[in-house]
């Protein structure tokens, strides 16, 4: 049984290149709107069967799933590398180490989470009345993926969707077709049952026309833009969504931090994967005094990283996607120039290599004001700017439409936690950076513009169920006292009811015995 749809090559395919060396790496359908429909019809009876399995069942296929990426991890590894440009080793540390450990996670853990939670209803338990939540599939979960993260993001949120009982249709970036292709392929080689999970390549149009199928749910990860456009279509629909937008990340160092470590998680945040992650170190405050010292530490390092194809197991710094996003970073860093910035290192196209390479770019003298500082790069650029007060570096940090994560550097916990919690995004991590996408029990996702929702941990399975409440009364004998059979009696019982059983205190409750005993019997003679 296969897992994935393989759709007849026609002129309309999408061509992959890996944008090290230009050349074209594959080809993949870009599947049409019809075709979307059907699989998400097919994704509709495959839901059928798929809801009604166990757990330990799901978390088999998972598990062999995970198997099978352990056996072929270095092809997988160099797939991802060059489709996307990344080097080889991130592909490994930030894409298949984490899912893999993702996938052993939720195999194992996700039954504990979803299990019925009984809810105490306070004294209405006396009344013979219990709650309980249970936690149902939602049906067709489409998932709609960016390039930057080709492996780790959709793989992660598809094993999620199916641990949840849910079935898939993956739509991977029209940049990243193949690794896409590969998830699908993963779970065909652990004969997923038929159409659980449909990874249907294409452009936007494929992903629009998925949205419009009115799939049960929308997680989406990308830009902004696209973002509110599926918000939009989405609510048509009433499709409850999942939005994983940009980010413009702070890193704040206070004088009192360990600067050599800050320096170098201030360059591994920022030039990772080119700097291409939500969560990037898009912008670097620093404390007055140790300006100038932790300035120069950043340069020195960012001297000294190696930048080449990703196949080459020394490279730090690998290519951009393409050349559409490597023209934004050359626009940022053009505007930080006119605006008065300073480049201390890289700032331009690196000569040396043929394919989508910007050099790893440290600026200083940066403001808020200042382009680079308010749209997303998205490229290796790490501008810095100076505070004072630990208020100022708040305001500067929350001085952004933005808000997924940011870092606090200090020796000082106590500073570090009071901080983080004045800033607004769904992430803040103290003395770390960007890393915690890594971390499958931790919940991931943005404030402001960054999205809605989660992905990731206890809250990111939630956004896969749909919470169902069954109330269960015991106790039928008696008829309930606020139903028909309106009187002055009743009335006076609810005037007891809002003073003493809405006080919640079964003390005051029980003062309301004589009055309760004399409306029912008034209902039991109507
Ligand atoms: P993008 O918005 O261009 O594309 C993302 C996906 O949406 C692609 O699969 C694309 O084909 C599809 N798409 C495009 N138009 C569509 C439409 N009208 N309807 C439905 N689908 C459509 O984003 P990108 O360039 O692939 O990714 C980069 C962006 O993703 C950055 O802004 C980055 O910050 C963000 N991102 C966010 C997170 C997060 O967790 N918050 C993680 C990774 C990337």
């Amino acid at each position: 049984m296969s897992a994935i749809l393989t759709f007849p090559k026609t002129q309309d395919e999408i061509v992959s290149f890996n944008p090290a060396t230009g050349e074209e790496i594959g080809r993949a359908a870009n599947v049409s709107a019809q075709q979307v429909q059907d699989a998400v019809e097919k994704s509709r009876l495959a839901f059928q069967t798929w809801r009604e399995t166990r757990f330990k069942e799901r978390a088999e296929f998972v598990m062999r799933a995970r198997e099978i990426i352990l056996n072929e991890i270095d092809e997988i590894a160099r797939l991802i590398s060059d489709e996307s440009g990344k080097p080889v080793v991130e592909a490994l540390s930030m894409e298949i180490a984490p899912v893999l450990d993702l996938m052993q996670y939720f195999a194992r853990n996700a039954q504990k989470i979803l299990k019925p939670e009984k809810i105490n209803i306070g004294q209405l338990k006396f009344l013979g009345r219990s709650s309980k939540i249970i936690y149902q599939p939602l049906g067709v979960v489409a998932i709609i993926s960016p390039w930057n993260y080709p492996f780790s993001i959709p793989l992660g949120e598809v094993v999620m969707a199916l641990m949840a009982g849910n079935t898939v249709v993956l739509k991977p970036s029209e940049l990243t077709p193949l690794v896409g292709l590969k998830i699908g392929e993963i779970f065909a080689e652990v004969d997923l049952t038929e159409n659980v999970l449909q990874v249907l390549t294409g452009d936007g149009k494929t992903g629009a026309a998925l949205v419009d199928a009115a799939p049960n749910k929308i997680m989406f990860t990308g830009s902004v833009a696209t973002g509110k456009k599926i918000a939009q279509e989405a609510a048509k629909n009433l499709t409850p969504i999942v939005l994983e937008l940009g980010g413009k990340d702070p890193m704040i160092v206070f004088k009192d931090a360990d600067l050599e470590a800050a320096s170098s998680a201030a360059i591994w945040g920022a030039f990772c994967n080119s700097g291409q992650s939500c969560s990037s170190v898009e912008r670097l405050y620093v404390e007055e005094p140790v300006a100038e010292r932790f300035t120069n530490l950043v340069v020195e390092k960012t001297q000294n990283l190696t930048q080449n194809r990703g196949s080459d197991s020394a490279t730090d710094v690998g290519a951009m996607i393409s050349e559409n996003q490597l023209k934004t970073v050359e626009n940022h860093v053009a505007d930080f120039e006119r605006s008065g910035a300073k480049i201390l290192t890289g700032g331009k196209r690196n000569a040396r290599l043929n394919g989508t390479f910007f050099e790893p770019t440290v600026i200083s003298q940066a403001e808020n004001s200042m382009r680079g500082m308010r749209e997303e790069t998205f490229g290796p650029t790490l501008p810095i700017a100076k505070f004072t007060t630990e208020q100022e570096a708040i305001e500067l940090a929350n001085d952004t439409d933005f808000g997924l994560t940011a870092s606090v550097w200090t020796r000082d916990l106590a500073k570090g936690n009071r901080v983080a919690e004045k800033i607004l995004a769904g992430t803040i991590t103290v003395n770390e950076v960007l890393y915690t996408h890594g971390i499958a029990q931790t919940p991931w996702g943005g404030f402001k513009q960054s999205g809605y929702g989660r992905t990731h941990g206890k809250l990111g399975l939630m956004e896969l169920v749909a919470p169902q409440h069954i109330h269960v009364n015991r106790f039928t004998v008696l008829p309930n006292a606020w139903w028909f059979g309106y009187s002055e009696n009743g009335i006076e019982t609810f005037r007891g009811f809002a003073r003493h059983f809405a006080s919640g205190s079964l003390f005051k409750t029980m003062k309301l015995a004589p009055q309760m005993l004399k409306r029912i019997k008034e209902l039991r003679r109507k």
